[in-house]
């Protein structure tokens, strides 16, 4: 579709060098083109033009001092991308990685994702190219008051919610929000992921991997399966990835591999998940460590593996869940996958796989559950923070978790209802992708040219 190509090869032109921003940009475009050639009141209002350009963009200095005294500096985001549908929300990276592309694809991907809630917020993201890892408390606590120093004329329960992401968890948010409340002199509900003893939500820490579970559970409660009894490879070991890990075992399912930046573990018996709890969110330490205690197990390097990627889908199991980075799973992962006899793939990540991987995934024919679709009991469940935190009142688990379930099943149904709709009962990315659109490009109409 021409209208497509043209606003795809003028994106390359305004924001040039931002790859991953076009792939997240591409996937979506592409799978518009029947609702944009039925519906030309959207080419009217323009609405792919400006869903595509954020609202506003944060760039800013962070100036810290290290433990040796020699003051660092940092490149800190936040990019306001649309607020058709409610504050701004989405969340922060600190990773070395971080740069304006890979900021603007999560915070483009995030509009799509936070309208399949249901709930009103609107969409955000930002971070910096700032490294944890082998940090002390202190650094950590000087950078994140650094940050916020400058984020908090920007943030605010009304006007933008960041929360966590990678590199980022409750001791980074801890900081950041001692830091806003001291600037700003009040204590409100401006961060998601708070600890639990001042403001925080329960199942918070856990939404996001325990809904990537559940979401899985209805694709293969679609096809008449479920999870019990079947093997698991689980990428990252972090906040997603551990608490997938925990939802599969609670659901009857066995993960026997994850990985880390170090390496890739797999652990044929089942992997020990209490172990990797201490390892990873205790001690900060690297994978490779779970061997001292259980000498069965394998442990991968990623220097032994091509182009220091992890080794984590060279292993046969039943179901994949990719819950550590973007472009994680490529082609070839993808049909090694396939070919393992892999029927099911639930992405905690954002855009975990690259392009050419998803499609091998629909054309197989197997269960593929896109990030933006399974991974949004995260952001579903910092709204039902902000609720609680708006209410001055704190709800229980099983409150909290039965309505993460609830949403979870909300956003399959509409992916997969809007999917069967336009003739592709198998591809959830379409399903998704048109569902969200919609909800977002008729509120924007509806609010007039701003
Ligand atoms: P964390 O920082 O808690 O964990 C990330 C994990 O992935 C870590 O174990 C890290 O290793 C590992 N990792 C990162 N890059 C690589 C790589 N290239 N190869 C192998 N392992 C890697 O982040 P989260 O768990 O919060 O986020 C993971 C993914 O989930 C991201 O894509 C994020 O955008 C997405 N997401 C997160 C949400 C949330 O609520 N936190 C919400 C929705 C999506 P190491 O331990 O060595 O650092």
């Amino acid at each position: 579709m021409n209208y497509i190509d043209n606003i795809l090869s003028g994106l390359k032109v305004s924001s040039p060098a931002q790859q991953e921003f076009y792939q997240a940009v591409e996937e979506v475009l592409r799978s518009l083109a029947p609702v944009l050639e039925t519906n030309k009141h959207y080419q009217q209002h323009s609405i792919i033009q400006r869903i595509v350009e954020p609202e506003r963009q944060i760039i800013f200095r962070i100036p810290w001092v290290d433990d040796g005294g020699v003051v660092q500096v940092n490149k800190g985001y936040r990019i306001e991308f649309n607020s058709a549908l409610g504050p701004y929300k989405g969340g922060l990276r600190f990773h070395p990685s971080v740069n304006a592309s890979v900021v603007k694809f999560l915070g483009f991907e995030q509009i799509f994702k936070n309208a399949l809630t249901g709930l009103p917020i609107g969409a955000a993201k930002g971070g910096a190219n700032f490294d944890p890892k082998g940090k002390s408390d202190r650094e950590i606590m000087a950078f994140c008051q650094s940050f916020m120093t400058e984020l908090y004329r920007h943030v605010g329960p009304n006007t933008d919610v960041p929360a966590g992401d990678i590199g980022v968890g409750a001791r980074e948010i801890g900081y950041l929000f001692g830091q806003y409340k001291r600037l700003t002199g009040r204590y409100e509900g401006v961060l998601t992921g708070k600890g639990l003893l001042w403001g925080g939500s329960l199942v918070r820490k856990e939404a996001t991997g325990y809904g990537t579970v559940y979401f899985a559970d209805c694709m293969l409660n679609d096809r008449g399966e479920n999870l019990q009894g079947q093997t698991c490879l689980v990428s990252g070991a972090g906040n997603v990835a551990i608490y997938a890990m925990e939802k599969l075992y609670q659901l009857g399912a066995t993960p026997i591999g994850c990985c880390d930046s170090t390496g890739t573990l797999y652990h044929e018996n089942g992997l020990d998940l209490t172990l990797i709890k201490t390892l990873k969110e205790q001690k900060r330490e690297s994978l490779a460590n779970y061997l001292n205690t259980h000498t069965s197990a394998t442990f991968t390097p990623v220097d032994d593996y091509p182009e220091g990627r992890h080794a984590l889908w060279q292993y046969t199991a039943d179901a994949a869940f990719p819950c550590a980075t973007q472009n994680e799973i490529n082609k070839n992962d993808a049909q090694g996958l396939v070919a393992n006899g892999c029927k099911l793939v639930s992405e905690g990540a954002n855009m975990a796989s690259t392009q050419d991987a998803v499609e091998c995934f629909i054309d197989s024919g197997i269960a593929y559950g896109p990030g933006k679709a399974a991974n949004a009991g995260g952001v579903a469940t910092s709204q039902l923070e902000m609720a609680q935190n708006a209410s001055m009142q704190r709800w229980s688990f099983e409150k909290v978790d039965n309505q993460l379930q609830g949403i979870s099943k909300s956003i399959y149904q509409q992916a997969s209802d809007t999917a069967k709709d336009f003739g592709e009962p198998n591809n959830l990315v379409l399903g998704a992708n048109i569902a969200a659109f919609k909800r977002v490009a008729d509120a924007m109409i509806e609010q007039g040219v701003v």
